[in-house]
């Protein structure tokens, strides 16, 4: 509708004496520039005109580089741009070459340049405004419009924009140093290095002055004749250049209200030198900390030199905008080389549902409440395990609850290891010879684990360190080594295979605290103590930290395919109702070269892992309906799932043992208290019972023991049952 209006413009600006007759219309519509690429536009359009590029490569880099601000669905289609007033309207002013007009006052008051509006607010401006101009005929239509605007973060004041001379540190001059020296440094996670030269790439002149009273005066003194700038570097500069005798030791607080009033004698023409009313920005001292916290270059020389740049700086990873980027221009400028070499991002902290924490919302978990209720080092362990420290953490009460009740399954095994290991155990030499398979295995995945361990921790991959120590302690330690040894410790055990046994699981118990030690320090130490021989440490938190150095990967890789046929074998068995106790006569595997190996060299700990008398490796998969299988990708597990008769007989007994401890336990029998036991079982299990008569009697606690032919014979007040298919087992009980 407005195409080809004509209108008289406020403003009389080059780029519309330049359109002539057309600066009067309404074109439709210019291209204007997305702010930032500015610059990068005008050097380039530069450099290639100084070429004679074509025209075509100049209209690739407009389409690129700009976008349209008039739409044809939105508004009147005209643009106000006010060059004085904003940042982004200051590079579409640049770019059209418009005048930059600011007629407002730092007070917010109109400026002489605002003609009869002068010494106005500008609030009470806006109204006198549009009255003027009304009377003049001059306005098509005044409305009012909500929009968002700045405001004082502290009183919410509305802000407005204006143009003001500022103190700038000229980072062009800088940005190739920066991106070649961003290039080596550590970014953990490596992410940041992107982000970073991304930031730098397009990053502006950074303004270092602030209108303020607190803060550190910039030191730059200026001549009122001539208009020299003199940068004061020390108190000694001062005191050499003041106008009035100084004594340096008077000089204690350099702050405005004892620097201001100093004036230097101008070295070019003798005339006074005033310090420019600035302060530097906070972000210019957070920069500068390196070496203005020691003082530098006055005082602690040698230790500067010897820290710098440091070896790691931690801190959000909205820092890139903030502190790591003035760390890095305060120490490019001064001393051509960043001030740390790497870097680790953290992620915030929000509640369960991933929402800010905040204290009207109720939402806020206290750091200390937290550790009360989870205890430190559970909330620790969480932060090694939950999730990447760079990621936003949604945080769980639930989940540090659930992963401290993981970590208790290591702590059973202190337990099992001080139940079976005397007080004063002095553990055997673990030389090769005398260690079983399962031994070398542990050790083994311990070395394993620690070299992974360190490797995450050098690479500030925290919640790796927590997952694999956890996942070792659980399901390597606890649910497959200790396993594997209940007989080995127990007390019919030989004695010296015994103490081998204990000793590898003492080593591994104390490493795996030692690997553990900073992730949960407190419960770590708690299990290094009561380990410690007198040769060790005091504390763990003395000892060396485990880095591992040999494992056996071979070894490791036929456990794991052991433990993947024994996890097979188990789902198979529920399948067919066959319980783990009850022992089956053969297991078939088929599948690849691993499996081969596994089955040919961990054969005995594999038939007691599966609880069955045999287990095979086989090309093809076996003959006949017999079996019951299960399978994973690339192998197979085959249970001959009938029971034979000495199998069953086997079979009830298990379950008449089980049966009577459970009995036992439920009518508030103690371990130690003995009773008279009497049992009737049917025909085809009678004789097989009486021959394990001393068996069961001591796998009960029974004093006597009686098998009786007929069912009434039994007496006792007490009963438990046993039964498998067509087999059955009565037995009754008293106190002895
Ligand atoms: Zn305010
Ligand atoms: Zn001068």
């Amino acid at each position: 509708d407005l195409d080809g209006l004509k209108y008289e413009p406020l403003l009389e600006v080059p780029q519309q004496r330049e359109l002539g007759e057309k600066g009067h219309s309404v074109i439709l519509s210019l291209r204007i520039m997305t702010n930032k690429k500015y610059k990068k536009h005008v050097m380039k359009s530069e450099t290639e005109h100084a070429d004679g590029a074509a025209g075509e490569k100049q209209a690739k880099v407009e389409q690129e580089e700009f976008e349209e601000f008039v739409t044809m669905d939105a508004g009147s289609g005209i643009v106000h741009t006010a060059p004085g007033h904003g940042q982004t309207d200051n590079f579409v002013g640049r770019h059209y070459g418009l005048p930059q007009v600011c007629p407002v006052d730092e007070h917010g008051h109109l400026t002489e340049k605002a003609g009869r509006f002068a010494g106005l607010s500008t609030s009470d401006a806006n109204p006198a405004i549009v009255d003027f101009l009304k009377e003049e005929g001059k306005v098509m239509h005044s409305d009012y419009f909500t929009h968002r605007a700045a405001v004082c973060w502290r009183c919410k004041t509305p802000l407005i924009f204006r143009l003001s001379p500022q103190w700038y540190m000229k980072v062009d001059s800088l940005k190739e140093a920066i991106l070649a020296a961003n290039e080596k440094i550590n970014w953990m996670p490596s992410f940041g290095r992107t982000r970073f030269q991304n930031w730098i790439a397009d990053r502006e002149d950074w303004c270092l002055s602030q209108q303020r009273y607190w803060g550190i005066p910039i030191p730059i003194w200026v001549c009122g004749k001539c208009g020299a700038k003199k940068v004061v570097g020390s108190r000694k500069e001062l005191v050499e250049n003041s106008l009035k005798p100084l004594e340096e030791g008077s000089l204690t607080d350099l702050h405005r209200h004892s620097v201001d009033s100093i004036e230097l004698k101008c070295g070019a023409c003798g005339g006074t030198m005033r310090r420019v009313k600035d302060i530097f920005t906070v972000w210019f001292d957070s920069g500068v900390t390196p070496w203005a916290s020691l003082g530098y270059p006055f005082k602690n020389k040698e230790l500067f030199e010897k820290m710098f740049p440091v070896a790691l700086i931690c801190e959000s990873q909205d820092q890139i905008r903030g502190w790591f980027d003035a760390l890095m221009l305060c120490s490019m400028a001064a001393f051509g080389k960043p001030s740390y070499q790497a870097v680790a991002l953290m992620g915030w902290v929000l509640d369960e549902k991933g929402e800010k924490m905040s204290k009207s919302l109720g939402n806020v978990i206290n750091a200390r409440e937290g550790v009360e209720e989870l205890g430190a080092d559970a909330s620790r362990l969480y932060y090694c395990n939950e999730i990447a420290p760079w990621e936003v953490q949604n945080f769980s009460k639930k989940n540090a609850g659930e992963l401290l009740r993981n970590l208790s399954i290591f702590y059973n095994v202190l337990s099992f290891y001080r139940m079976y290991a005397p007080p004063d155990f002095k553990p055997v030499d673990l030389t090769p010879a005398v260690l079983a398979i399962e031994d070398k295995w542990l050790l083994s995945r311990l070395d394993t684990v620690s070299r992974e361990v360190t490797e995450h921790f050098e690479k500030f991959e925290f919640h790796m360190v927590g997952r694999k120590l956890l996942d070792f302690a659980v399901n390597d330690f606890s649910r497959w080594y200790v396993k594997r040894v209940r007989d080995r410790v127990s007390p019919s055990a030989p004695e010296q295979d015994k103490r081998v046994c204990l000793s590898v699981m003492r080593q591994a118990l104390e490493t795996t605290a030692r690997l553990f030690a900073p992730v949960t320090p407190f419960l770590s130490e708690y299990a290094f103590q009561q380990l410690r021989l007198s040769k060790d440490e005091k504390s763990i938190h003395y000892c060396t930290y485990p880095c591992g150095n040999s494992s056996d990967s071979e070894l490791e890789k036929i456990m794991s395919a052991a433990m993947q046929v024994t996890e097979l074998a188990a789902s198979a068995r529920q399948e067919a109702g066959i319980k783990l106790r009850w022992t089956i006569r053969e297991i078939i595997v088929t599948g690849s070269e691993t499996h081969a190996q596994c089955i040919n060299q961990l054969n005995t700990l594999l038939c007691s892992a599966c609880n069955s008398l045999s287990i095979k490796f086989l090309e093809k998969p076996p003959a006949g309906n017999q079996y019951v299988s299960a399978s994973r990708d690339d192998f197979k597990v085959y249970l001959l799932k009938t029971l034979d008769e000495e199998l069953k007989n086997t079979a009830l007994f298990r379950e008449l043992t089980r049966a009577i401890q459970e009995s036992r336990k439920k009518n508030g029998f103690n371990v130690g208290e003995s009773i008279l036991l009497s049992v009737h079982a049917d025909e085809s299990t009678y004789e097989f019972l009486k021959s394990k008569a001393t068996e069961l009697k001591s796998a009960v606690g029974a004093a006597t023991l009686s098998i009786v032919p007929q069912i009434e014979e039994l007496s006792g007040q007490f009963e438990a049952q046993a039964q498998l298919e067509e087999k059955k087992a009565i037995a009754k009980y008293n106190k002895s």
